[in-house]
Order: structure tokens, then C-alpha cells, then sequence
């Protein structure tokens, strides 16, 4: 398996409170990610469909920033802008938009309330976007979390992480799921032990976790013997 952000390296999935539902501005974030060495980060905000249907606002625009005017005041640390997508139905329709911008660099995750396609048809959702989009998605976010463990067995999830795999799209360990125990373990285990490119990231809402919860990833790794 390769770990494509090591401990240093790092963090890929991060909410701010300029465009999403983080505690934190961009700029509080980057000068943390500053002072824990970081080469690169990714804020990847929620996208327009979670912010509607969540009832979150934004006070930003987006404008701002894909036309450049941010820049990194504070240190060297990269800063990428992206989106975390949302799957919306069993056709693999994502949601891949902030305020109309598509970036780049996408998470694809699902969520409650969200995702609406009928009960069971989670694992031809991830299939038919992942073939659908193919390496547009940069990602799969927290495809074990708890609310969704329901849906899709460890086998369905081994299916999804080889389908990824054959597209060039990488898994995520998402720690502060992991952390805060919303993570099926055994579903965990089971993408663990076929995923072949992995993010380590910590889907930070809070620079607590973001300081936190990557540790706590690679600890997890390391007891598990993956790495
Ligand atoms: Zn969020
Ligand atoms: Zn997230």
C-alpha cells in the first residue's frame, strides 16, 4: 500500500469557515498548517448541494479565490483548493460545485440527507461514478463510515476499492472519523487490505483536529501492521 501524505507531508481534507462548515478561516488554518511543517494542504469545502441542504451559508465568494486574489501571506506551505463532492443518487450523479466553481482536486464522499438514491443501491452509486468521472475524482472520503455501513458490506466495499484502483482514484483513511468512532472498523479492514493508494487525511472542522487526529491515523496503521 502507498501512503501518498506521510505524517510531514500533509493533510488533503480540510473544512475552513470562509467556504464551508469549519471553525477556522483558510488563513487560520494555513498558518497552522505553518507551524506543523507541512509541505502542502488541500481545503476542500463542502460543495453547493451539502450547503443547501444542510441549511449552511456562506458569506464568501468563491470568486476570490479561483481568481486568484488569496494568496499565502503567512509561509511556504502549497495550498490547493478543492471540493469534497457528494454522490446524489444510484446513476453515480455527483455534486462537484462551490458556488458554480469546480475545482480540481475532489474528494467524493456520501453523506446523510444527501444521498438519495434507493436503500441498497450505494454500491452501484460509487460504481457508476467512478466510471462515469474516473480520475476527476482525485479521491474516495470516509467510503467506511458508520451511517453508511449499512449499505454496503466489507465484500461491496473491496469491489468499490478495486474499481477505484483500476480508475487512478486513491482511498482515504479519514482520521477524524476514526477519532471520534465513526468509523466501521471492519469495513476499515477490509479497504485496507486491498487499497493500493491511500490518503492519510483528517477531514479537520476544528485545528484541534487537524493537529490531532493524522497522529492517531498513523498509530492505527502502524498497530495494524499495513505499514
Ligand atoms: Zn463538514
Ligand atoms: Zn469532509
Amino acid at each position: 500500500m502507498n501512503i501518498i501524505n506521510s505524517m510531514d507531508h500533509g493533510d488533503y481534507h480540510l473544512h475552513s469557515s470562509t467556504l464551508s462548515d469549519g471553525l477556522n478561516s483558510i488563513d487560520e488554518i494555513v498558518i497552522r498548517a505553518g507551524l506543523m511543517n507541512y509541505t502542502e494542504i488541500a481545503i476542500t469545502d463542502h460543495n453547493r448541494e451539502y450547503m443547501d441542504r444542510y441549511g449552511f451559508s456562506t458569506r464568501t465568494h468563491y470568486s476570490i479565490i479561483a481568481s486568484g486574489r488569496w494568496k499565502n501571506i503567512h509561509n511556504p506551505v502549497q495550498v490547493i483548493f478543492g471540493v469534497e463532492a457528494d454522490l446524489l443518487n444510484e446513476k453515480g450523479d455527483i455534486c462537484r460545485d462551490i458556488q458554480g466553481f469546480e475545482p480540481e482536486f475532489t474528494v467524493l464522499s456520501s453523506h446523510e440527507r444527501i444521498y438519495q438514491g434507493s436503500p441498497g443501491s450505494l454500491k452501484t452509486a460509487y460504481l457508476n461514478a467512478i466510471d462515469r468521472y474516473g480520475p476527476a475524482i482525485t479521491l474516495l472520503g470516509h467510503l467506511c463510515a458508520k451511517p453508511f455501513s449499512n449499505e454496503l458490506s466489507p465484500k461491496d466495499i473491496q469491489e468499490i476499492v478495486a474499481a477505484a484502483d483500476r480508475a487512478g482514484i486513491a482511498l482515504e483513511l479519514n482520521c477524524a472519523n476514526l477519532a471520534n468512532g465513526k468509523t466501521s472498523l471492519p469495513h476499515l479492514g477490509a479497504m485496507l487490505s486491498c487499497c493500493k493508494s491511500l490518503y492519510v487525511n483528517s477531514d479537520a472542522h476544528t485545528l484541534h483536529e487537524f493537529q490531532t487526529v493524522r497522529h492517531r491515523g498513523f498509530a492505527y496503521l502502524k498497530e495494524n501492521h499495513y505499514i
